[in-house]
């Protein structure tokens, strides 16, 4: 009887991936073009993709923030994931990455739900909550800079409405947050961040041993 999460090796994660994610060729044309990319591991898994976009389903999300667009992959599934009428407002500073997103969102048909803003993504939020954004939000997901989370997390907080939910990636940093000996500026911000939103009672939460690691923060 297991106690604790099973161990992923390469089999088990490849018969996970052929009997549970239901890839559409728009997915896999886009994951194949990041993986050309040098910073190709920042995207997310397939598998992840997926759990995010149940859980938008599960909320009945309309209105979604992402905070780190990269190539498009998570804003297009949580774009597909949201009613006709629904928006991801999507934050990034690259031009060159979400110009790759962008082509792929308009041969999925979401380019319309998808919002894109070019700018550090807390002048962007800080806009949002000075337009009267505050608790109009369902669901946020944040992927950024790590030294910047506990910023990005108290803006999404404010946004998204009671019961809305914030998905934090890479909570789990390659295994990084238990090695003591790694105290790069990212690994460290994560740690705190990690720390922080434990003693959080304004949340419940839950840590998702997903791809990178995947927390979830529901407001109360
Ligand atoms: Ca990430």
């Amino acid at each position: 009887m297991a106690h604790r999460t099973l161990t992923m090796d390469d089999r088990l994660t490849n018969y996970l991936l052929s009997v549970s994610v239901r890839d559409t060729p728009v997915h896999k044309a886009l994951r194949e073009k990041t993986a050309t990319l040098d910073m190709a591991r920042m995207q997310i898994a397939p598998d992840q993709a997926q759990f995010m976009a149940l859980l938008v389903k599960l909320i009945q999300a309309e209105y979604a923030i992402e905070v780190g667009t990269f190539t498009g992959y998570s804003a297009l599934v949580v774009a597909e994931a949201l009613p006709p009428h629904g928006q991801v407002i999507a934050c990034d500073v690259s031009e060159e990455w979400t110009a790759i997103g962008r082509r792929y969102w308009r041969q999925a048909g979401v380019e319309r739900k998808i919002d894109l803003r070019l700018a550090p993504a807390r002048q962007t939020l800080d806009a949002l909550v000075n337009e009267g954004g505050a608790g109009r939000f369902d669901f946020a997901f944040i992927d950024a800079d790590k030294e910047n989370q506990q910023h990005y997390f108290e803006y999404c907080l404010d946004l998204v409405r009671t019961g809305g939910l914030i998905a934090i990636d890479n909570t789990l940093w390659g295994g990084s947050v238990v090695d003591e000996a790694d105290e790069q500026p990212s690994t460290v911000a994560i740690r705190l961040f990690n720390q922080s939103l434990m003693a959080d009672s304004r949340v419940d939460i839950s840590m998702v041993p997903i791809g990178d690691g995947l927390t979830l923060a529901l407001k109360r």
